[in-house]
């Protein structure tokens, strides 16, 4: 089926152009965003990730810096110019971060939360809807018609990984939704190889197997210092590693009529 253009900012999604978003999974401080994204960007990345609001399996973790982060995204924003996307995990917090990004992403764990949905549903930024933990594919779906619903058809899919039997990868990257969603649907859809192996060193090749899929996009989590890293610092690429995937991208997406 044909697949709908939706810009999440200045940048297409679904076109003949492919997205990489890329940047820490938290953002911890100034210097941590500002060298990532200086970093990302001139690899070729244009759009900037950064997590300001977590929501982690216990309460005891880093849970993002929340208000507190909000001006120094201002300025990494401003000294880059990318745009720039972030999880929403409350309506309440919709109006704040209204202003501060381009994209509104739903996290896997609130796949289900319908009020957030129809909140969404009523503003007119796009939205990254990411598959829920253990979301069918058909919940999915269901999902995004909950946004479109009140009116927002600018939905992407962000396929990040479902949980099943298997445990040496944090999820089972599932390659058939990507597939699925490009044949049956007219949702634009982003791979997250980092969630959907979280083991840095599979995310390079699960990315080229995404592209191979039809994926619109990537995004991946890029940190200075993986090992301090206040959240997924496992799976989190240093800046060469990433630098390689980029590379090998721009080889792999001309057989697919794509470019970067
Ligand atoms: C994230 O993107 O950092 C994140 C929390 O992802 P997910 O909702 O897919 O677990
Ligand atoms: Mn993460």
């Amino acid at each position: 089926m044909k697949t709908n253009v939706v810009p999440f900012g200045p940048v297409n999604i679904g076109g003949s152009k492919f997205a990489v978003i890329a940047g820490p999974c938290s953002i911890e401080s100034e210097d941590q965003l500002l060298s990532t994204a200086k970093f990302v960007k001139e690899s070729g990345a244009s759009i900037l990730r950064g997590g300001v609001y977590k929501l982690r399996t216990s309460p005891k973790s880093f849970q993002g810096l929340g208000k507190s982060a909000f001006d120094l995204v201002r300025l990494v924003k401003q000294e880059t110019n990318m745009p720039f996307i972030s999880e929403v995990t409350d309506p309440r917090q919709i109006s704040d971060l209204y202003d501060l990004v381009e994209v509104f992403q739903v996290g896997s764990r609130n796949m289900h939360n319908y009020e957030l949905l129809k909140e969404l549903g009523k503003t007119d930024k796009p939205i990254l809807l990411k598959r829920g933990l253990a979301g069918l594919v058909k919940e999915w779906l269901l999902a995004a018609d909950y946004i479109t619903e009140q009116g927002n058809e600018k939905v992407v899919l962000c396929e990040r990984g479902i949980r099943t039997f298997e445990t040496v990868t944090r999820n089972t990257f599932d390659i058939n939704a990507i597939a699925h969603v490009k044949q049956f649907t007219n949702f634009p859809v982003i791979a997250d190889p980092s969630h959907g192996t979280g083991v840095k060193e599979l995310i390079a090749p699960i990315s080229m197997a995404a592209v191979a899929a039809g994926c619109d996009g990537l995004i991946l989590e890029v940190h200075p210092n993986p090992s301090e890293a206040k959240s997924d610092g496992h799976q989190a690429l240093k800046f060469d590693e990433f630098e390689k995937i980029m590379t090998d991208l721009k080889k792999l997406l001309p057989v697919f009529d794509k470019t970067i």
